[in-house]
């Protein structure tokens, strides 16, 4: 079994689709280890988007991500990375899979809905970031 961290973006929690994107996981078959709603300040944010603090988009990006309350999730089960990335679908929403998240509620890559770890070392570091006495 394998843990991931999977965040409902602002974004995703404005619009209502909490639930819709917790019916997913659960009707995937994984399970919820952690849940949590709450606003991220800047410092955490930074850190938790470490990789692309040189990149055009970083400040819109950590604007994006504290602007609201976001759902962190620490979510279980075998395959449970991949199996999250194949339910967001691509990060660009107009290149997601049919079906997916992303392509079902989202047209544009900054406001994308959720977050999924990209691998396992990003999973621990990530889950560590949200949950550091849990885990
Ligand atoms: P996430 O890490 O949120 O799951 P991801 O792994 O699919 O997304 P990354 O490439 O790590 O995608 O980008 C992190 C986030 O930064 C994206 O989800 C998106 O919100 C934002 N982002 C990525 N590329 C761009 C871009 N070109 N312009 C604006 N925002 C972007």
């Amino acid at each position: 079994s394998e843990r991931t961290l999977v965040l409902v973006k602002p974004d995703g929690v404005a619009r209502g689709l909490i639930g819709d994107v917790i019916a997913r996981i659960e009707r995937k078959g994984l399970k919820l280890a952690a849940l949590e709603l709450r606003t991220l300040d800047r410092e955490t944010a930074e850190t938790h988007y470490a990789e692309h603090k040189d990149k055009p988009f970083f400040g819109d990006l950590v604007d994006f991500i504290t602007s609201g309350p976001l759902v962190a999730a620490v979510v279980e089960g075998p395959n449970a990375i991949k199996a999250f990335r194949q339910l967001a679908g691509a990060t660009n929403p107009v290149e997601a899979a049919t079906g997916s998240i992303r392509a079902d509620h989202a047209l544009e890559v900054q406001n994308n809905i959720v977050h999924g770890s990209d691998g396992p070392e990003s999973a621990e570091r990530e889950i560590k970031i949200f949950f550091p006495d849990r885990f």
